[in-house]
C-alpha cells in the first residue's frame, strides 16, 4: 500500500532536523579548535612583542624553557586526547620532532596536533551518524509496512556489515577516514600559512582577531576563520551529508529485497532549495523497486520510500 502522506512528511522532518544538527556539531569541533590555537598564537604574541608587534624575527628564535615547558604540558594533554589512534601518533611524533628547531615550528606543531584532534573527533561523529541514520532507515521502512521492532535476528546482523562495509570502502583510492585526515593536514597547513604570512606583516598585540580569527580578518582568504569555515563546509556536505545519503539508498534498497517490496516513491524535502531535476524524479513516481534512479547530484537530500 501506497505510504500516507504523513508518514513521508514525518521523514522529511526527520531529515532535516538530523542534518542541522550534525552540521552544527561539526562546526563546533572547528570553532573549539580555532579557540585553541588562537590561545597558543596569544601566547607568542603576548610574550614576544616588540612595542605591541610580534615580528617573524622573535619566532625565528629557538624556543626558551617557558616555550618548552608550554609544549610539553600541552603535548601532554593532547596525547591523553589522542591516545590509540595509529594516524595521530603518526603526528604527534612527527610534531615532536620538529618543536624544538624555532618558534614558529613551535606553534606550527601545537596546529598539527590540535587538528589531528578535530580528524579523530570528525571521524567518530561521521561514522555515527552514518550508524544512526541506516538505523533510522530501517525503522522507518519497518514502519511504512508495519514491521515492528526487528522481524529477524539476522537482519541486524546483515544490516550492520552494510554499514562496516561502506563505512571502509574505497572511492578514488581513499576511505573515509583518509579523507577527513587529508583535510585535517590541508587544514593545518592552511592555517600555519595564515599565520606565517601575518608574521611576516606582524602580529598586533591589540588586533589578532581582526588579523585571523575574525570573519572580516585583514588576510581575508588566508585567515585562520576562513580556512576552518572552508573546513567546515567539506566535512559537512562532501563527507556527512552526502555519506548520509548514501548509506540511507544503500540500506533502502537492501530493505526492498529482503522484504520483497515491489514500489517505490521519490521524494524531495520539498524546500526552496530543491532542484528541477529532483522535482522531476519526483514527478515521475512511482518506480518499480528494482529501477531507482541514483542521486542526480552530490548533497541531494531526496528519499525513496518501498511499500
Ligand atoms: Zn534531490
Amino acid at each position: 500500500m501506497k505510504p500516507s502522506k504523513s508518514l513521508a512528511k514525518k521523514r522529511e522532518r526527520e531529515i532535516k532536523a538530523d542534518d542541522s544538527s550534525d552540521a552544527d556539531t561539526l562546526a563546533n569541533l572547528l570553532t573549539s579548535a580555532s579557540a585553541d590555537i588562537r590561545q597558543y598564537v596569544s601566547y607568542f604574541v603576548d610574550n614576544y612583542n616588540e612595542d605591541g608587534t610580534l615580528a617573524i624575527n622573535a619566532m625565528r628564535t629557538a624556543p626558551n624553557t617557558t616555550d618548552l615547558t608550554t609544549w610539553k604540558k600541552f603535548i601532554k594533554r593532547y596525547k591523553q586526547l589522542l591516545y590509540g589512534n595509529s594516524e595521530a601518533q603518526y603526528r604527534i611524533k612527527s610534531a615532536q620532532k620538529m618543536a624544538g628547531f624555532d618558534r614558529e615550528t613551535l606553534l606550527n606543531s601545537i596546529i598539527k596536533v590540535i587538528t589531528s584532534k578535530v580528524a579523530i573527533d570528525a571521524e567518530t561523529f561521521i561514522k555515527q551518524a552514518i550508524q544512526s541514520e541506516a538505523g533510522k532507515e530501517v525503522t522507518f521502512q519497518g514502519n511504512v509496512i508495519k514491521i515492528n521492532g526487528i522481524p529477524d535476528g539476522d537482519l541486524d546482523q546483515q544490516i550492520n556489515d552494510i554499514v562496516e562495509n561502506f563505512i571502509n570502502r574505497e572511492t578514488q583510492d581513499l576511505t573515509l577516514s583518509n579523507r577527513i585526515w587529508l583535510k585535517a593536514d590541508a587544514l593545518a597547513a592552511k592555517i600555519n600559512q595564515a599565520i606565517h604570512k601575518a608574521l611576516v606583516a606582524g602580529i598586533d598585540v591589540d588586533s589578532i582577531d581582526d588579523q585571523l580569527f575574525y570573519e572580516t580578518s585583514r588576510l581575508n582568504e588566508d585567515s585562520v576563520k576562513s580556512v576552518s569555515d572552508s573546513t567546515i563546509k567539506y566535512y559537512v556536505h562532501a563527507l556527512l551529508l552526502n555519506e548520509k545519503a548514501l548509506i540511507v539508498a544503500a540500506i533502502g534498497a537492501f530493505l526492498a529485497t529482503h522484504w520483497k517490496l515491489k514500489r517505490a516513491d521519490w521524494y524531495t524535502v520539498e524546500d526552496s532549495h530543491v532542484c528541477q531535476a529532483c522535482k522531476s524524479l519526483q514527478g515521475a513516481n512511482p518506480y518499480a523497486a528494482s529501477d531507482i534512479p541514483s542521486k542526480p547530484h552530490i548533497g541531494c537530500r531526496c528519499f525513496v520510500i518501498y511499500y
